[in-house]
Order: structure tokens, then sequence, then C-alpha cells
């Protein structure tokens, strides 16, 4: 089953109507890891945002659709409802909100028919931060408020497995991450992902694919997809740098 199809997407800014995608194919089945490595200022965080329906990029062409039924008109929080999760590659700070209610807030903000205990909420949490390391005394800190990078990263994908979403958009969850870090994220992935969820990685190093073992890995540049290949692809890129898309685009 097709979770995500984005169809020859294209969007600008709304601030100075700067055209950034330029026209985005993909589609991601049920259980499909799909890798987008490019550049940096390529539009890979641009298409994040767009597929979460950002107010700041207006389509102006093309489709997004979700389990076959597109989702332009859809709020961000819509989205989410329907099982749509990204970790953002800067994640805001959220004054005065400590990270177990933030965590329990977005649980039943999409779970809303769950009649789950708060008991048995706190127990998942629990397990969940313990998979990503993050102990006890973590969770009574303010979301984001004086986290480390490897804090914020840890803390996006315990809410990846606490929400359990069809489609998970992880854009450069391994960046600024050391060695350590970078191992239990990516354990934490791939224990949290499951059968029926597609995960779309973006990023600009090969380094994680080494620990979350893509489907497919798209190369991409100026605002669209230019070459997809297997894992092998990411190898590619790694030896080669991005210097060959060069010659791709000419
Ligand atoms: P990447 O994630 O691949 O590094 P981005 O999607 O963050 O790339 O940015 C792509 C380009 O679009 C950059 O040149 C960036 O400055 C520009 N851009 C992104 N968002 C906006 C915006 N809201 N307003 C103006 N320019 C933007
Ligand atoms: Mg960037
Ligand atoms: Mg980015």
């Amino acid at each position: 089953n097709t979770i995500l199809e984005i169809k020859n997407l294209k969007a600008k800014t709304v601030d100075d109507g700067t055209l950034i995608l330029k026209g985005v194919n993909l589609k991601i089945n049920e259980g499909e890891i799909h890798a987008i490595m490019g550049p940096n200022g390529s539009g890979k965080s641009t298409l994040s945002n767009v597929i979460m329906g950002s107010p700041k990029y207006e389509v102006v062409e093309g489709d997004i659709l979700f389990k076959g039924k597109s989702i332009l008109g859809l709020s961000t929080d819509q989205r989410a409802k329907l099982g749509l999760f990204m970790s953002f590659q800067s994640p805001e700070s959220v004054d005065g909100v400590k990270m177990r209610q933030f965590l329990l807030n977005s649980y039943r903000n999409i779970n809303t028919e769950d009649e789950i205990t708060a008991l048995k909420l706190n127990k998942k949490i629990l397990n969940f931060s313990d998979t990503v390391k993050l102990n006890k005394d973590f969770l009574n800190r303010y979301v984001n408020t004086g986290f480390s990078g490897g804090e914020r990263k840890k803390s996006e994908i315990l809410q990846m497995g606490l929400l359990n979403p069809s489609l998970s958009i992880l854009d450069e969850i391994d960046s600024g991450l050391d060695v350590d870090a970078l191992k239990i994220v990516s354990e934490s992935i791939n224990k949290f992902k499951t059968e029926k969820m597609g995960i779309l990685m973006i990023t600009h190093y090969q380094r994680i694919l080494n620990y979350v073992t893509p489907d497919f890995v798209h190369v991409y540049a100026n605002g669209t997809i230019v070459k997809t290949g297997d894992a092998t692809l990411a190898k590619e890129v790694e030896e080669n740098g991005y210097a060959f898309l060069e010659t791709v685009e000419e």
C-alpha cells in the first residue's frame, strides 16, 4: 500500500515568491525507508515543510497524496492527525511546558479516540525514553530548553516512537550527533519502525545510512530528485561528493 505519493510538486515561498520545489516526484509504500541526500540549500527542508503543510510555502503545481487522498487543503495539525510526523532540523523550544506533558499532549492530540489512562500513558512514555536512553529526570525538563544536540534528536525520536505515525519524516536527524548518540538514535529508529510505517530520511551525509538501511536513495539537487537508486547510491555520493551532480544537471 502506498502511504505517500508526491506528484510533480512545485512550491514557492510566500515571502518573496521564490520557486524552491521544482517538480518533485516520490512514492513511499508501507514499510519502506527512503533517504533523500542533497547539498545544503537544495530545498530538502522545504520539501519536508511543504509535506507537513507549512504556511510559509505555497504549492503552485502538482499534488501530495496521503493514502490516496490529496492533503493539500489540510492544516499541519490535520496532517499530523492523519499520521504524518516530522522531526525538525532545528526543533523549537516550547516555553514553560515540561517534556512529559508535551509528550502526553502530543499523544492525546493525535489519538483522540484512545482512552488509555494517564498512568498507562506515562508508563509508555517511560519505556520509550528508556529506548532512546533519556532518563526520568529528562521528562521533567522544559521542552528543548538547554537540551544538548543529542538530547534534542533523541527526544524527537522518542516522539516518533510514541506517536507511531504512518509516515515519519526525519530531517537531518543525524546532524550534530557523536557516534554514540548516532547509534542510539539509529537503533531507536529501527526499533520504532513498524512494517506499516514509511520513513523519509533527509540527510546531507551518508553516515546514518550505515545504521538505518534505506530501500531507496534519492539524490536531490536544486529542488528536484535527480537520481534514484538503492543503498549503494549513498556510498557513491559519499565517495564522490555532490560534484557529479553538475554532470547530471546538464
Ligand atoms: P536544505 O534543507 O536542502 O539545506 P532548504 O529547504 O532549507 O534547503 O532551503 C532551500 C533554499 O530555499 C535556500 O536558499 C533557502 O534560503 C530558501 N528558503 C527556504 N525557505 C525559505 C523561506 N521561507 N523564505 C525564503 N527563502 C527560503
Ligand atoms: Mg540546510
Ligand atoms: Mg535542511
